[in-house]
């Protein structure tokens, strides 16, 4: 874009323009579809390995666009993210979380995905806590799920941050280990509750040498640190034995259902809890 430039620069500009109108007509739709009820949280259980019971949920959003229908969150949460709408979205999903389990006759768990925006908001600690209040929920109850590129940013200001989540009780798991950095000091320095080892390690993790070797280190490597370890991804009975004899704690995955609204979850949340 220099000397016969102008004309690429004019094009640059409208085509930058362009994906931002893009960008900020989905934002927009988002807007619209928060207020008409087109989100949905959806539920996907958490078990203990070993006795297979149901410990936790983790909460996903789902979005059905009217004309579009049903849009990942893999779309459209980026979005979100770059327009900052998550701050209003992601608000919307803690607290319709909360005010979901509240009601539940079983004291399950919830894990929340925060993301990095949220987090790094100096007013979301004490946000979190009036939202525990407001519902009722025991901050017990509540996990939230973040990942490394919301805490490498501005460390201590992350730290700080979690510090005082985890003052009032609230507990903090490390989302997706293995994909970012995962640095030793990363583990060392947060005070995390849990470890979520990314289902891409799972997915092979019966084949794969490689993966096997990452899978059983961070194992070790937590269980040194006295943290408990969720697989992610877990689909089938050989992920399960493999998780089952390195000691990992907890699985989530279809193997034991995928994300559902809690309609079709109500055995498990207010039925008889079994023996
Ligand atoms: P994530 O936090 O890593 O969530 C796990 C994803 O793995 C979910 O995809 C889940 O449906 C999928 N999954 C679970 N078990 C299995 C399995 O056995 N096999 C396979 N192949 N996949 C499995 P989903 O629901 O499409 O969400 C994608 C991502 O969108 C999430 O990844 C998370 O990063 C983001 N997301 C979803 N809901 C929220 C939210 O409320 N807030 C924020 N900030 N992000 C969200
Ligand atoms: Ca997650
Ligand atoms: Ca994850
Ligand atoms: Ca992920």
């Amino acid at each position: 874009a220099k000397a016969t430039g102008s004309n690429n620069v004019c094009f640059y500009d409208i085509s930058m323009d362009q994906a931002a109108r893009a960008r900020s007509a989905l934002a927009m739709d988002m807007r619209h579809g928060l207020m008409h009820g087109e989100f949905e949280l959806y539920f996907q259980r958490q078990n203990d390995t070993q006795s297979g019971k149901v410990v936790g949920f983790e909460v996903l959003l789902r979005w059905t666009h009217p004309m579009r229908g049903m849009v990942s969150p893999v779309d459209f949460i980026p979005i979100a993210e770059r327009t900052g709408f998550i701050m209003e979205l992601g608000d919307w999903v803690l607290r319709q979380a909360c005010l979901e389990a509240v009601q539940w006759r079983n004291p399950l768990c919830i894990a929340v995905n925060v993301a990095p925006k949220q987090l790094a908001n100096p007013a979301f600690p004490q946000r979190v806590r009036d939202i525990l209040t407001e519902t009722g929920l025991p901050a017990e109850r509540l996990e939230l799920e973040i990942t490394e590129s919301g805490i490498i940013a501005d460390q201590q200001h992350a730290l700080n941050i979690i510090r005082q989540l985890k003052s009032f009780g609230v507990k903090i798991a490390m989302d997706d280990y293995g994909t970012g950095y995962s640095s030793l000091s990363t583990l060392q320095l947060f005070p995390f509750d849990k470890i979520k080892i990314d289902r891409a390690f799972i997915d092979n993790v019966a084949e794969n040498r490689q993966s096997a070797a990452i899978v059983r280190s961070t194992l070790i490597l937590a269980q040194s640190l006295d943290i408990p370890v969720l697989a992610e991804g877990v689909e089938n009975a050989d992920h399960l034995k493999f998780l089952q004899d390195e000691g990992c704690a907890q699985v989530q995955g279809y193997l034991y259902g995928r994300p559902a609204p809690l309609s079709q979850l109500q055995d498990v949340v207010n039925g008889q809890p079994a023996d």
